[in-house]
């Protein structure tokens, strides 16, 4: 059971003495306070652990300072949907808002190789009115002899450009726990001019002391994907592991399945499972296409595979597309056949777009229906 206060509610005021004094006295019942810190106001959350089955939500709601109460189910305590929860379904982050009903298109580099590169991506997503990125410092590849990434060397100049650029937000693979430190130095030694989400990739949706970690540090919200070989519900219970620590700002990353089911795609395309994640979760919700088809192949309708599982995504109310593209494709050290083309740019835009305003009138019309029972 969770137990929300009332904003305003602090921690040394009478009324919170009272609350938690009734609760001491609880018998079976242990609580631990966590603080949430909206951009408004911040409230306290008290988890109860033990018999609350004993305990009717009626009684606590009538408590002094109490907002709301919420009767957990098993499954992901703290992200999780349960019952009557109106807690927020999003979070902010250096000036964005990430949602279950917002968009934001991460258009970057799969790998960071030059600094011309990284610029040209810049320039093009400040062209387009873009304040989001990729670009991977840290590499996990599957080959110990491929490149794997200019790791610390190259922070400062990414962003110092995403920066220069008005990119907000950057979203960057950490396969360490070191590597969240030197994030941090970077960012302190240029001057804060960009914000990151930490990405954990699929090959360590279950690297559990790596999620404790990030879980820990409140600086990042975080990109947590989908393991490619495991279930979805152990996926989301990785979320949990970072929100059981005390960091809840995560989005959750659909990047398709390892399976050769999906052949010719890279992965076995999963955004069908957008809509089962935000039913189950608060969490908004990332798809990859890029690394889900793995190609730039086209159908032939003229739309490359990767245009048609962006939108199927979108469509199904996707809120973050994690997409590569490159400033010569050929060139890149890291998933260059899969990149799209600068100039291909503008086209994703208009066709996300295109996409997002067909979601929004799906959900518009799903609300002018009214919900049958049973
Ligand atoms: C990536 O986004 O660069 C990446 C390696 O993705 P994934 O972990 O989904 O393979
Ligand atoms: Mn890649």
């Amino acid at each position: 059971m969770i137990i929300i206060t009332q904003p305003g509610v602090s921690r040394d005021s009478p009324v919170f003495s009272e609350l938690t004094e009734y609760l001491a006295a609880l018998p079976g019942i242990s609580t631990s306070l966590h603080e949430v810190h909206g951009t408004e106001q911040t409230v306290t959350e008290i988890y109860l652990i033990g018999n609350t089955a004993a305990l009717e939500v009626e009684d606590i709601q009538s408590l002094p300072g109490v907002e709301q109460v919420v009767r957990v189910q098993q499954a992901y305590r703290v992200l999780g949907r349960h019952l009557d929860d109106r807690r927020p379904t999003h979070f902010d982050y250096n000036g964005v808002r990430f949602g279950q009903d917002t968009l934001h298109i991460f258009a970057g580099l799969c790998a960071v190789d030059t600094r011309e590169h990284v610029e040209a991506m810049m320039r093009a997503l400040q062209g387009h009115g873009l304040q989001c990125t990729r670009m991977g410092a840290y590499k996990p590849r599957t080959n110990p002899y491929s490149f794997q990434g200019h790791g610390r060397a190259c922070l400062r100049y990414v962003f110092e450009l995403a920066g220069k650029y008005g990119v907000r937000v950057v979203a960057m693979e950490v396969t360490h726990e070191s590597h969240v430190d030197e994030i941090r130095e970077a960012l302190e030694q240029t001057g804060n001019p960009t914000g990151v989400m930490l990405q954990i990739g699929t090959r360590n949706t279950q690297n559990f002391e790596l999620l404790k970690h990030v879980g820990r540090q409140r600086d990042f919200p975080v990109l947590l994907k989908r393991g490619f070989g495991i279930t979805l519900e152990e996926s989301l219970n990785a979320a949990e592991y970072l929100a059981s620590e005390g960091n809840r700002r995560v989005v959750f990353g659909l990047r398709g399945m390892k399976s050769s089911l999906g052949d010719p795609h890279r992965n076995f395309v999963d955004f069908g499972h957008v809509p089962v994640v935000k039913r189950l979760t608060r969490m908004p919700v990332c798809i990859d296409p890029s690394h889900s088809v793995g190609s730039r192949d086209r159908a032939p309708d003229g739309l490359l595979d990767v245009f048609h599982v962006t939108a199927q995504g979108i469509i199904a109310g996707a809120n973050m597309i994690l997409v590569d593209f490159h400033p010569q494709p050929a060139r890149a050290l890291v998933d260059g056949p899969q990149a799209l083309h600068m100039s291909e740019l503008p086209y994703f835009v208009e066709d996300v777009r295109i996409a997002r305003e067909a979601y929004l009138k799906r959900s518009e019309l799903a609300a002018s229906y009214a919900v049958p029972s049973g």
